[in-house]
């Protein structure tokens, strides 16, 4: 199944509902399909619109999924709207239900030590038809062809992958090269909340889709990381009136 492209600010996001996405990608593992998903939110378009190297990969990408509802509002601005936002963890967990009734081979990498740990003794017990193909954290050299031999060895048919933007993107296209099979997915903070180490925002902050203050007065750290989302919304407007962006 391909879908009509939507171009949000150089990057073409595939405009698939959440259920025809995990339907698509369900076909693709069946075919032993070589798949490379990205999941991008506003801060991941922002940088891959001020990094030409890393729209490069995107732009290898099989599929790029709305993650997020800043994505699918711009899609609004642009009068080219997309069906619905495809949130990047809720799509792991469709993929490991795929995985768990198909008893697909899956390897995780990414997160810290401890993190990885808890999510390998978690995942077996709520996912138990699936085959742990292994499992590494992700404080190693991204670019280390051993570790990617290490996981080409393990045979995964599903990979996700932990590193954060846009070390995981990044990974997964050096990864493919290699590979010949395999659905590979950059799923960013995701092994930190399905192991319980960090709490996802409750439905009614996600309802409201107020999640971004949520994780700012959870995490007020991130604060300079948000702004990307108004300055998102800034330069989508700029595509709109058809003006060239100036990236910085
Ligand atoms: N991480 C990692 N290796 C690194 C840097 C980060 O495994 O070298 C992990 C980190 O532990 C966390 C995830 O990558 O689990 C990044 O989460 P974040 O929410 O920051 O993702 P982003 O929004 O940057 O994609």
């Amino acid at each position: 199944m391909a879908s009509k492209k939507v171009t949000i600010l150089g990057v073409p996001f595939d405009n698939f509902t959440h259920k025809e996405f995990v339907h698509t990608l369900e076909k693709r593992l069946q075919a032993q399909q070589k798949t490379f998903v990205v999941t991008a939110n506003p801060e991941i378009v922002m940088y891959a619109h001020t990094h030409p190297e890393y729209a490069d990969i995107l732009s290898e990408a099989d599929f790029i999924t709305p993650d997020g509802i800043g994505v699918v509002k711009a899609s609004r601005v642009l009068r080219t709207p997309i069906k619905e936002r495809v949130p990047g963890y809720e799509l792991m967990l469709d993929l490991l239900d795929v995985a768990d009734r198909e008893g697909h081979r899956v390897y995780f990498l990414g997160a810290r030590q401890e993190v990885i740990e808890k999510l390998i003794e978690t995942v077996p017990v709520k996912w138990p038809g699936m085959t742990l193909a292994g499992w590494h954290h992700g404080y190693f050299d991204h670019t280390d062809e051993n570790m990617m031999a290490q996981v080409l060895s393990t045979q995964p048919d599903l990979i996700f992958v932990a590193l954060g933007y846009p070390a995981q993107e990044q990974w997964i296209h050096d990864y493919m090269k290699q590979a010949d099979r395999g659905l590979a997915m950059g799923v960013g903070g995701s092994f930190d909340v399905l192991s319980g180490t960090t709490k996802r925002a409750p439905k009614w902050v996600r309802k409201f889709h107020v999640e971004w203050l949520y994780r700012l007065v959870k995490q007020p750290s991130r604060w300079r990381r948000m702004l990307a989302i108004p300055r998102f919304l800034g330069s989508v407007r700029v595509q709109k009136k058809g003006k060239k962006v100036n990236p910085k």
